[in-house]
């Protein structure tokens, strides 16, 4: 995930991924994507032509991110894309419908900045029935372009530089270049996989606990969790919730899968928890729960005072979120409990399609029970690493993946594991089973 990190021991590992990313370089068809690698790998501070160090040093800090290029490289080979969480299906008629009619309405100049009524409504409405919490629709939700810029424009309200943020690791990859583009520096606390078959990814309380002090600012949460597919469970909240008020420290919390769940598990919103509610920013956006990865609606709920910050970082970022899809935002949130149902339904037989395929080819699955990816062991095939092994996958056997070490700081944590992605169309799936059959031979 990071490429550069320097003066600070404690970040120095962002580094790691170097070596993951420019496993290009000694490849011409995978240079291109990584063209402007070196320079930024190496910090280098001047452009040919200056001598003035004309690039941020956060930005030398981190690379353009590995999931969005594996599509890249799955395009460019013509291989079948279980890399990048995008669903390859149709979205609601319902919520197309509800979108070309806003369009055909004239709602075309920019909403409220911080998000039109008739979807700050709905959102609030949903989370009472929810998660019960009581949400003031004027004063505590902000709109913003997808969960991604929710998340930044949250950071950047409440972080200041010196402040540490905790994230668990393996992580979604935005996470440690947004800590780092909001001045805060990254405490990262590890996710083991299970143990056993069917077992679930677990933390030391220790280690988290360690990883608290008067430097915390917040920590992020993710629920269901991408990449594992764990759903936190009440008991591990109530922890995590007990230390942030210990330690006087923020939740932020990125809720995105909060549907898409299995095997009996209940998605449980940090905020709903006593002593919570003034101290939780809740993310979450149509995306995921919607199947409209493109249209770049997602929103931040949190107390008054934090609104009012975030408001004013989105203003200045991003104006506002498409106005005609935020009115479609609120028909989506209008659809009924069978509509959500059938949602996690679908994607439990999409995982239950997609791991035996996985496992017939010599994957170990860690069993997710939210979200919409499977991260696997590679350790049958005896490659390297990860990223000599999705090289492979995508150019000789024809599937993206994401390699396993950009979900963490130190490479070599992920170098024995590597994610996929099951948000496709069953036909999507099946091509991949059978491309993933000439891995057998290899095993
Ligand atoms: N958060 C997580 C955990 C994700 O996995 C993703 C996309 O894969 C996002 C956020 C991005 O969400 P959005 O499309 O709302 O920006």
């Amino acid at each position: 995930m990071f490429v550069l990190a320097h003066r600070d021991p404690s970040t120095a590992h962002l580094l790691s991924l170097r070596d993951s990313k420019c496993f290009a370089q000694d490849d011409k068809s995978f240079l291109t994507s990584c063209a402007n690698l070196p320079a930024m790998a190496e910090g280098i501070s001047s452009l040919s032509t200056s001598k003035k160090h004309f690039l941020s040093d956060k930005v030398s800090q981190f690379t353009e991110s590995v999931i969005r290029d594996m599509t890249r490289q799955a395009m460019l080979y013509g291989a079948v894309n279980l890399a990048q969480g995008f669903p390859d299906f149709a979205a609601p008629a319902e919520i197309k419908q509800a979108a070309r009619a806003a369009i055909d309405g004239d709602v075309n100049q920019y909403a409220i900045t911080w998000g039109a009524k008739n979807l700050r409504n709905a959102i609030a409405r949903q989370m009472g029935l929810w998660q019960e919490m009581a949400v003031d629709p004027e004063k505590e939700i902000t709109v913003c372009c997808g969960s991604t810029e929710a998340m930044i424009s949250t950071l950047l309200a409440v972080c200041n530089a010196g402040d540490e943020v905790v994230i668990f690791e393996p992580f979604y990859e935005n996470y440690g270049p947004d800590s780092v583009l909001s001045g805060a520096r990254p405490r990262f606390v590890k996710l083991r996989p299970p143990v056993s078959e069917g077992g679930e990814w677990t933390f030391d309380e220790k280690e988290l606990r360690a990883a608290f002090d008067k430097h915390t600012k917040a920590i992020i949460l993710n629920t269901p969790n991408n990449p594992t597919g764990k759903v936190f469970t009440r008991a591990e909240l109530e922890l995590i919730r007990d230390l942030c008020i210990e330690f006087d420290v923020l939740a932020i919390t990125d809720e995105i899968y909060e549907h898409i769940l299995y095997d009996g598990t209940e998605h449980i919103s940090m905020a709903s928890l006593e002593g919570m509610q003034d101290r939780t920013v809740t993310i979450n956006g149509m995306s995921k729960t919607y199947s409209v990865t493109g249209w770049r609606v997602g929103w931040a709920v949190g107390p008054e005072k934090i609104t009012n910050a975030i408001r004013k970082v989105h203003d200045f970022l991003t104006v506002g979120a498409p106005a005609p899809l935020q009115e479609a935002g609120a028909a989506a949130l209008s659809l009924p409990a069978e509509y959500y149902a059938k949602l996690a339904e679908r994607y439990r037989v999409r995982r239950d399609h997609l791991m035996p395929a996985l496992e017939a080819a010599g994957f170990r699955c860690f069993r997710p029970r939210g979200a919409y990816y499977v991260m696997t062991d590679i350790s049958a095939f005896g490659f390297a690493n990860d990223v000599e092994f999705t090289k492979y996958l995508v150019k000789d056997v024809g599937v993206a993946a994401v390699p396993g070490s950009s979900f963490y700081r130190d490479a070599r944590d992920g170098a024995r594991q590597v994610r996929f992605a099951f948000c496709k169309k069953l036909e999507t799936l099946d091509a991949a089973a059978e491309k993933l059959e000439k891995l057998r031979a290899r095993k």
